[in-house]
């Protein structure tokens, strides 16, 4: 069974039916009703790069629809350290479990595991490529929002080049005929072939350095981090650290709902007078990644969420 490596895996049907789906199971990611829908089903999680959301928030999502969780845990006490390949990890961990959710520091890392793998494989972030499970719980984040995703306005600010969740987020809003603004410093740009992509795809795309002069009309603002990880080079990160800090003075003209998002951790992309604003969405968005990631495990898993969730489901 094919997993969901990059969001060109999903169709806009597919990515529509799975965020209606993540809609009605809110109460069971809330605790409020017990859905065991995946009872006896076991998750591998296999995480090769620091993450605290998407680990924590895979794992969550399983164990409130009854699975179960086996964990890789410390690359460091792992037999990674042994000189394991990550073939021969995957190899293993695919008679474990019947599904692995994944994160690599090496681009390409999920593609490989999946040509490895029985079990589906679902893309926690492979280096500066994608980060798919992170754009649908975006997506999930926008449309609860603005009640649609079809032609809003949409703010990409930060590191372009290496962020992947821009990477996959881009992708995902250009099939919705979403508006985009590419605001990062020049040497952050988003990668020309991901431009030239998202234009042949018929995206509407402006790239600019002046961020602050770009929210006005805006529907969304989403911050990234620098990431810092990813530079070959510290002088290189020195010359674009602090280059975006949003505060709450520079949002007196922005639209009444326009939102503001960041896939999170923060540094000093988003000064912390913005979180008390009406337009800061960035924890709702990171707890709506238990309700995306909920429905991503049932559809991979091929098991129906029920249309009529609270018939379906008991108190906890
Ligand atoms: N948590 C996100 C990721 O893993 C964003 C970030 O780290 O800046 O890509």
């Amino acid at each position: 069974m094919t997993g969901l490596i990059t969001m060109d895996d999903l169709t806009n049907e597919e990515i529509l039916d799975i965020l209606d789906d993540a809609e009605r199971l809110l109460p069971v990611a809330k605790g409020e009703l017990y859905l065991p829908l995946l009872q006896g089903r076991i998750m591998g999680n296999l995480f090769f790069e620091p993450s605290t959301r998407t680990r924590m928030s895979f794992e969550t999502a399983m164990k409130r629809l009854g699975g179960g969780v086996v964990n890789l845990g410390d690359v460091k006490t792992s037999s990674v350290v042994k000189g394991e390949t990550l073939y021969d990890t995957i190899q293993m961990v695919d008679g474990y479990t019947d599904i692995i959710a994944m994160r690599h520091p090496r681009q390409g890392a999920a593609q490989y595991a999946q040509d490895a793998a029985r079990v589906p494989i679902l893309n926690g972030g492979d280096g500066a490529g994608n980060h798919p499970t992170q754009t649908m719980l975006d997506l999930f984040t926008i449309r609860q929002a603005h009640g649609k995703l079809d032609g809003l306005k949409v703010v990409l600010a930060g590191d372009l080049r290496y962020g992947r969740t821009v990477h996959s987020l881009s992708h995902a809003l250009t099939r919705f005929g979403c508006e985009l603004i590419f605001a990062s410093p020049g040497l952050l740009r988003m990668p020309a072939e991901i431009v030239s992509d998202l234009q042949g795809h018929g995206a509407n795309v402006t790239e600019t350095e002046d961020l602050y002069g770009s929210i006005n009309d805006a529907d969304v603002v989403y911050m990234t981090r620098i990431q810092k990880e990813r530079f070959a080079d510290e002088d290189e990160y020195a010359r674009c650290a602090g280059a975006y800090k949003l505060h709450a003075k520079h949002l007196a003209d922005v639209k009444e709902d326009m939102i503001i998002m960041h896939p999170l951790p923060r540094v000093d992309e988003i000064h912390p007078s913005v979180d008390s604003t009406r337009h800061a969405r960035y924890f709702e968005q990171a707890f709506n990644g238990v309700v995306a990631r909920m429905a991503l495990l049932c559809r991979l898993l091929g098991v129906a969420v029920p249309a009529d969730i609270s018939a379906a489901g008991g108190a906890l």
